[in-house]
This record gives structure tokens, C-alpha cells and sequence, in this order.
């Protein structure tokens, strides 16, 4: 029984001096005065203000509990008051744009604009997921009605439908600082399946999280719903964040990450008592395959794209093109001595941490000294803190294939060419490859007619394929697959982005000889929500 929702006010503006740096627990603050940390610009490499205080382990299992009390009121709402509420989120994040864009470029270096785009999609995903929830056709209300007299035996009355799960932990991205945090994607389809959720702030962005928590907060105080909707957690993962993996009352994990920081999550989940599952996003180097007639017909325009899709936010997407195979032409070789003088003539660029920034110097490092790979070219470095200089790697099919850490992702704007003889050895590349979210062919249409098996190839190891484009940019939409075979995902069938995303914080419930009265309002007899079902095999909007 929930109190009555308060209308919706929009919000005052939010100023930065409103940071207090503690969580949300529920509805209250963290108590925690100690260990102090603070976010830096990675620009200047200064620390910047104020203070953000760890929760206490105490602090994160109150989380987990308010959230388990909150589960059943949450599993009982309407899809119209879900889709209230997610609404609500967005109009408060529209009305507290300025703010946080003016925190979240001091934190993480992304310019202005990016920052406004990535709160629009943020927006677009709280209002997709609303207007799923909204129509209520996702649930996949499945009904076969009795049969008594059904010989050797009668058959039941079976009803399905999606439940939510309960609560879900949300580990915030470095990389996307709205889209994939507080309130991003994993929290969006997490909300709208009817999930409370725990977030965990990343502390490259703590006070982008806190004024988003904050929002978010509100929203649920407007919606009447339980405190335990929501918490946000400050303070390390590998310590607080572990503490509520382990969180008996906590049911499935959201992460964007490292694939260290996503293994040691799959790694608690699976160690529980009741494991639970793990959304893990990891790591994918987006192989992009390039047939000699494309190159030949538009060599200097795919080398100006991809080199644009290498760079783009600093090479900082989990899409980022970090494999380019070709077999050995003219066309080839005049495709990568443009694609090498565009990546000299990129300026170097500002990463989002230090310690990412640590990460892409090492990985190059590693790199440069592998027997049978070369830097063939280098950007401009300004000698300014923690910028990442593009680079362009090259080595054969054979050495590329012989060894499995030239798949290992180097987060940044590098790539790796890979030169094959032959079609035999683009078969062998592709062949060697680990799970992707992309991969992408460019070729004639003739040549794409030819090598269907090459394209199969890709689809095998991909969530997404592109013909002839780019792989960063991500839609969302309902048709969209971000996602792909291990270590792209940890779970490879389902996706992190756009409304299939919801599936992933549900399970089946099936009732058996149910009278109508009890069931479900999705699966009465009279479809009083008028939803789409699959009557006896056969969809339906009828009542039965
Ligand atoms: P990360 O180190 O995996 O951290 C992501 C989040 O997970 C942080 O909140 C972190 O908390 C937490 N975490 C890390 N290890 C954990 C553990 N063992 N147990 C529980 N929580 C844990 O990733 P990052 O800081 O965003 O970036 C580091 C590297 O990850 C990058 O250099 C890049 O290689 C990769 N990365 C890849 C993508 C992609 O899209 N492919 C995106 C982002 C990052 P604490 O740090 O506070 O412990």
C-alpha cells in the first residue's frame, strides 16, 4: 500500500557548492566521516572539491536491506507508474543539465558537448524504457488454457510472465559518466523491470554521482515509492562494492569495466551461497575486416572514418576499432600509409584518469616490445598529464594468430594492423578471435555477395556486424545488441543497451490452475491491459 505520489515539482538548479560527498542510503546520508578521497581533473591532474567519505560496510548492507523491503512494492507497480517515475528521473536530470555538466567535464575531461549529448541519451533511455513498461507487451504474458479431457492425461491451465528479480548492484563506468552510471542504462531497464537498485559510484566521477543520486532520490520521494528503491554508494568497489555482491539479498549485477574488475565480480557471484548473475561489460577490440575492392574504390574515405572511429573520445568506447585486417595490395598499402599519416597528424588527448592513462601508456609499452609487432605511426604529444598519444601498431596474420594477448584491449585511441597473405589467412585471424561487441566488413557489393562465410565468421564472434561503417555510435533503440560473446559480455545473450536490456533483471514465473481472480492482471482472462499474449500458440490481443 503505497502513500499518494507528490505532484512533481521541477527542480531549482542545482549549484556545485551542494555536494556534501556522502552516499544515499535509501532515503538517509552516510554517517562515515573518514577516509576522505576526492575526484581530479584529469586535465590539470588537481585534486577538486570537496571531500567524498567511503560508505561503511554497515552503511552498505543497510542499503541491501532497505532494498530487499523494498522489493515486493516495487514487483507490484503498474507499468504506468513505472513509467511515471522513470519519466520523473529524466525531466529532473533535463532541469539539472547545467550542473552536471559543469561537474562532470571538471572530472572527467570530456568536452561540453559530449557531456550534453550523453545526458540526452541518458534522458532517451529513462523515457525507452517507459514507454516500454508503459505499453506492457514486454512481459511475454504466454497463457494455454486447460484441457480436461486431454487423453492420457488432462492438461493444466499454464500462465507465464516476466517478475523482476529483485535488487540489482549497478557499478558505474569510467568511460560514460551519465550513460552508463547513476542513473544509465543498467539502472534505467533495472527500474523499469521493477528492480531496487545500489549503485556504485565510480570515483572518477563521485560528484556527478551524487547530484544524479540526488535526483534520482527526489524521484523516488515523489513517486511514494519505498526508500529502498534506490541507494548510491561512495567508496571502493573492491571493498564496498564487494560487500554488497556478497549481499544475500542482492540478485543480479550490472558492471562496465575491466575485465579484471567484471571477473572478480563474476568470481563472488558464482562463490555465494545463492549465486546470483553477473552484466558484466568488458573488454571487446572490434575487429574491422577490409576486402581490397572497397579499398580500392574508397580507400582515403574508410582511412579518414576509421581513423575518426579509433580516436573518437579519446579511443575511450568499448567500441573503439582496435583490430583493422587486410590481405596485402596496392589498395591495402595505400589504404594504410593514408590511415598512418592521419593517425601522425591526431593531437594527443586528455584521458579520463590517471590511472587509465597509466594503463594505455603500459599497454603500449607491452606492445611496442612483442617480437613481430611495430609502431608505423605515432600522433602528437603536447607533454601534458594524463593525454594519450594515437597510435598505430602493425603485425602479420601468423604472429597475430600464435599469440592471444594481441586481443587484449588497450583502452585508447590505438589499433592493430593485421596483415594476411591471403584469404587463408583472414580466415585464421578470424577464426582465432574472442567474443566482440562489433565487428565490421567494408566491401563492394559484389564483394560482400563473395564472402558470405567471411561474414558469418563475424557474426559468430560479434553482438552487432556493420557493413560498411563505422562501430562506435551506439543507438538506442529496440533493435539494438550491445553486447557479444565472452569477454565483450559475461553473459553473451542478452545486451546492455536499448530495451531489450530489461530481460536481463527478470525471470520467468510460470502459475498453474490459478483462478482469474488471482492471477496477474497481465494474464486474466479478460486481458484488461489489452496486451499482446500468446494465447495457445497464437498472439492475441483478444480476451480469452
Ligand atoms: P575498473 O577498474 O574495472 O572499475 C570499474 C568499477 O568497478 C569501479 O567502480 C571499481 O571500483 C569497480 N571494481 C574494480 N575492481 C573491482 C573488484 N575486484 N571488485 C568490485 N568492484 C571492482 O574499470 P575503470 O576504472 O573504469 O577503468 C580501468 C580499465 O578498465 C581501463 O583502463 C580499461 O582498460 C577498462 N575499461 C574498459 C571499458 C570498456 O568499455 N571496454 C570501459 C571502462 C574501462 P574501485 O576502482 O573503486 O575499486
Amino acid at each position: 500500500c503505497l502513500p499518494p505520489a507528490r505532484p512533481s515539482p521541477i527542480p531549482p538548479p542545482l549549484s556545485l557548492s551542494s555536494l556534501l560527498g556522502f552516499s544515499f542510503i535509501g532515503f538517509a546520508r552516510g554517517q562515515s566521516r573518514t577516509a576522505p578521497y576526492r575526484s581530479v581533473n584529469p586535465a590539470t591532474a588537481g585534486a577538486l572539491e570537496p571531500d567524498f567519505f567511503p560508505a561503511t560496510v554497515a552503511e552498505a548492507d543497510k542499503a541491501c536491506v532497505l532494498a530487499d523491503q523494498a522489493t515486493p512494492v516495487l514487483a507490484g507497480l503498474s507499468g504506468q507508474k513505472k513509467a511515471a517515475f522513470l519519466r520523473d528521473i529524466a525531466t529532473r536530470i533535463e532541469a539539472a543539465t547545467p550542473a552536471l555538466v559543469a561537474r562532470a567535464t571538471q572530472e572527467t575531461g570530456l568536452p561540453e558537448a559530449r557531456c550534453q549529448g550523453e545526458i540526452g541519451r541518458t534522458m532517451g533511455q529513462l523515457r525507452l524504457f517507459a514507454d516500454l513498461v508503459e505499453k506492457g507487451d514486454w512481459i511475454d504474458a504466454r497463457i494455454e488454457t486447460a484441457n480436461p479431457d486431454r487423453k492420457p492425461l488432462p492438461k493444466p491451465d499454464h500462465r507465464s510472465l516476466l517478475r523482476p528479480v529483485g535488487p540489482v548492484a549497478v557499478f558505474c563506468a569510467s568511460n560514460f559518466p551519465f550513460a552508463y552510471s547513476v542513473a544509465g542504462g543498467d539502472t534505467a531497464s533495472a527500474f523499469a523491470a521493477g528492480c531496487p537498485v545500489i549503485v556504485m559510484a565510480h570515483h572518477a566521477h563521485v560528484g556527478t554521482a551524487e547530484i544524479m543520486g540526488g535526483l534520482i532520490v527526489e524521484a523516488v520521494k515523489a513517486a511514494g515509492l519505498p526508500e529502498g528503491t534506490f541507494s548510491l554508494l561512495m567508496g571502493e568497489g573492491r571493498i564496498i562494492g564487494q560487500q554488497v555482491a556478497k549481499h544475500p539479498a542482492l540478485r543480479a549485477i550490472g558492471f562496465t569495466g575491466s575485465r579484471v574488475g567484471g571477473r572478480a565480480l563474476m568470481d563472488t557471484a558464482a562463490a555465494r551461497p545463492t549465486p546470483i548473475p553477473v552484466y558484466a561489460e568488458m573488454s571487446s577490440v572490434n575487429p574491422v575486416v577490409l576486402l581490397e575492392g572497397a579499398l580500392a574504390a574508397r580507400g582515403e574515405a574508410i582511412a579518414t572514418g576509421l581513423v575518426g572511429s579509433c580516436t573518437l573520445g579519446v579511443g575511450q568506447f568499448c567500441t573503439q576499432p582496435g583490430l583493422i585486417v587486410l590481405t596485402r595490395s596496392a589498395a591495402a598499402e595505400a589504404f594504410v600509409a593514408k590511415l598512418s599519416a592521419l593517425f601522425t597528424e591526431c593531437a594527443d588527448g586528455v584521458m579520463l584518469t590517471a590511472g587509465i592513462h597509466q594503463a594505455y601508456q603500459k599497454g603500449l609499452a607491452d606492445r611496442t616490445a612483442q617480437s613481430g609487432v611495430k609502431v608505423i605511426a605515432q600522433g602528437k604529444s603536447s607533454g601534458q598529464p594524463n593525454r594519450a598519444v594515437a597510435t598505430l601498431f602493425a603485425t602479420e596474420a601468423k604472429t597475430f594468430v600464435a599469440d592471444a594477448s594481441l586481443q587484449e584491449e588497450i583502452f585508447g585511441p590505438s589499433s592493430l594492423v593485421i596483415w594476411c597473405a591471403d584469404q587463408c589467412e583472414v580466415d585464421a585471424v578470424l577464426g582465432a578471435l574472442h567474443g566482440n561487441l562489433t565487428a565490421t566488413v567494408h566491401g563492394t557489393d559484389a564483394e560482400l555477395g563473395q564472402h558470405a562465410a567471411l561474414i558469418a565468421r563475424l557474426e559468430a564472434v560479434a553482438g552487432r556486424v556493420v557493413i560498411n561503417g563505422f562501430p562506435t555510435g551506439v543507438e538506442v533503440s529496440h533493435a539494438i545488441v550491445h553486447g557479444g560473446p565472452y569477454p565483450s559480455l559475461s553473459d553473451g545473450r542478452t545486451t546492455s543497451v536499448g530495451s531489450n536490456a530489461i530481460y536481463r533483471f527478470t525471470r520467468l514465473v510460470c502459475f498453474q490452475n490459478y483462478p482469474d481472480a488471482a492471477l496477474p492482471a497481465e494474464l486474466r482472462n479478460a486481458n484488461p491491459l489489452g496486451l499482446s499474449r500468446l494465447v495457445n500458440g497464437t498472439r492475441s490481443n483478444s480476451a480469452i
